[in-house]
């Protein structure tokens, strides 16, 4: 069998490896547009804060790994065209036949509304940083700037903001909600951390403001809804989204450029998979498919994909948006369903919040809140935020409402004790209780 996956980055690497697994005698061919293998999304600010010496370390896999595993890697080559009906593709550098194609892609980071004075200079302007070549070109202008604007409060712009504010740069962080991390947070609860961004020097956060237009004169100009502002950087972190290609109407897909898989990642042409940041997944916590653009979830499509590619044997279960991140001092994780997206649940939700020590000798808390199932009591959605670390409980979570668990049964799930690392009382036992938890 020959396999090629177009796309070396988290779901095609993952996809090509379990190939291999899978089919130790398949001919396995990863073809990649960069000439840099693997790059972190944020690989960027690990190198600007100083946690990789070079933006060549930011990498999740080496290309000996994928040379061991006999899998063919072609650098610095785009997929140009597709004709699926001959099996066969175009790249930039020749034409190839196939059995089975994966497209791991991508998405990329671009606002689709906002407005650059130059469209030509868009190439060079220093906006975003998800790959190698303009993580390198920005990392070069960091130094000499003093003002750092940001489009764009999620997950992405919080950690540049906070890393560019542990550098001493005044930073302008604009979102068009009315608060950051909307995607992962309920407003409410957020609120010990929204005091935290308030007091923070060097931090002005612009909520419901909307930036319309970027002019490049003496450094830069950002034009919003209620303001103009200048600073010598700018870089946008709004939601990545899939790129329209022009080999795109071969494949039957969503709105937003998200191609059409069936529950095993076949696309709607025989043998074409997809995955990744491509394509959209099962909501685990509602019932629906939703665009979930995180590496895990790229990972585990992947994976998933290779088991599929001789015969149809597993579907992907889908993903339930599960984070976590470490802002201004605080830790921050969220999975499953927000009290705020109620309304796209199928039933009636309720929640609970509790705040308990996270030590037994230290004065740290750790803010949780639940979202669960009125009737049955299933766990829904948990949000946990900290002074301490306490980032993989929220894998704990996940677990629980993967495997449709209900309060109870959280009350009663197994921690261990030791005086040093836990409190007496774990935050997710507690949760499960009725007392002194509010309940609404
Ligand atoms: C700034 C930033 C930070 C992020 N941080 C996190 C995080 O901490 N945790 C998390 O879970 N998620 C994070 N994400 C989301 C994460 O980046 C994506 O979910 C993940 O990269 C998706 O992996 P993928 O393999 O599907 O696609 P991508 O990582 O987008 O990779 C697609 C690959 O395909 C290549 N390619 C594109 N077009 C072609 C073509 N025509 N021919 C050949 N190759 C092509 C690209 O060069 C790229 O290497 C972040 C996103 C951004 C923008």
């Amino acid at each position: 069998m020959e396999i090629i996956i177009i796309g070396a980055s988290f779901a095609g690497v993952s996809c090509g490896l379990r190939a291999r697994q899978l089919y130790p005698k398949a001919k396995i061919t990863l073809i990649e547009k960069n000439q840099v293998l693997g790059f972190i999304p944020s690989g960027f600010l690990l190198y600007i804060t100083g946690r990789v010496s070079t933006l060549e370390e930011a990498v999740f896999i080496k290309q000996d790994v994928l040379k061991k595993a006999e899998i063919e890697v072609r650098l610095d080559e785009s997929l140009t065209n597709c004709y699926p009906d001959q099996h066969r593709i175009e790249t930039t550098k020749g034409s190839y036949t196939y059995d089975r194609l994966v497209l791991a892609y991508g998405s990329a980071q671009e606002s689709q509304i906002l407005q650059v004075d130059d469209l030509s200079e868009t190439e060079t302007l220093p906006l975003v940083y998800k790959d190698f070549p303009s993580a390198k070109r920005l990392a070069e202008k960091v130094p000499a700037a003093k003002t750092i604007s940001i489009i764009g409060a999620g997950q992405a712009g919080m950690e540049a903001a906070s890393a560019f504010v542990q550098l001493g740069k005044q930073v302008e962080l604009f979102e068009t909600m009315d608060y950051p991390l909307f995607k992962y947070f309920d407003q409410s609860f957020l609120a010990p951390f929204l005091v935290t961004l308030k007091e923070t020097k060097h931090l002005h956060l612009h909520c419901n403001t909307s930036v319309k237009t970027i002019t490049q004169e003496n450094g830069f100009h950002l034009e919003t809804n209620t303001q103009t502002q200048a600073s010598d950087l700018v870089l946008t972190t709004v939601n990545v989204h899939p790129k329209e290609n022009p080999f795109y109407q071969i494949f039957e897909s969503h709105s937003d450029y998200t191609l059409k898989t069936d529950a095993y990642l076949e696309t709607s042409q025989t043998d074409v998979f997809a995955v990744g940041d491509l394509i959209q997944i099962p909501a685990l916590a509602l019932k629906e498919q939703l665009y979930m653009p995180l590496i895990n979830n790229a990972i585990r499509s992947g994976h998933i994909a290779a088991e599929n590619l001789e015969q149809k044997r597993k579907p992907f279960k889908g993903g339930l948006r599960t984070v976590g991140t470490h802002l201004f001092g605080w830790y921050l994780a969220s999975t499953g369903l927000l009290e705020a997206e109620a309304f796209s649940y199928p039933g009636k939700i309720a929640t609970k919040s509790c705040t308990l020590n996270a030590h037994l000798f230290d004065e740290a808390v750790i803010h949780c809140k639940i979202t669960f199932d009125q009737e049955t009591r299933e766990v829904l959605g948990v949000q946990l935020l900290s002074k301490e670390n306490c980032l993989e409980k929220i894998n704990t979570a996940a677990l629980a409402i993967e495997t449709r668990r209900t309060l109870e049964e959280l009350a009663q799930k197994d921690y261990f004790f030791q005086p040093i690392y836990t409190p007496a009382f774990d935050v997710l036992n507690h949760l499960g209780l009725g007392s002194d938890s509010d309940e609404s």
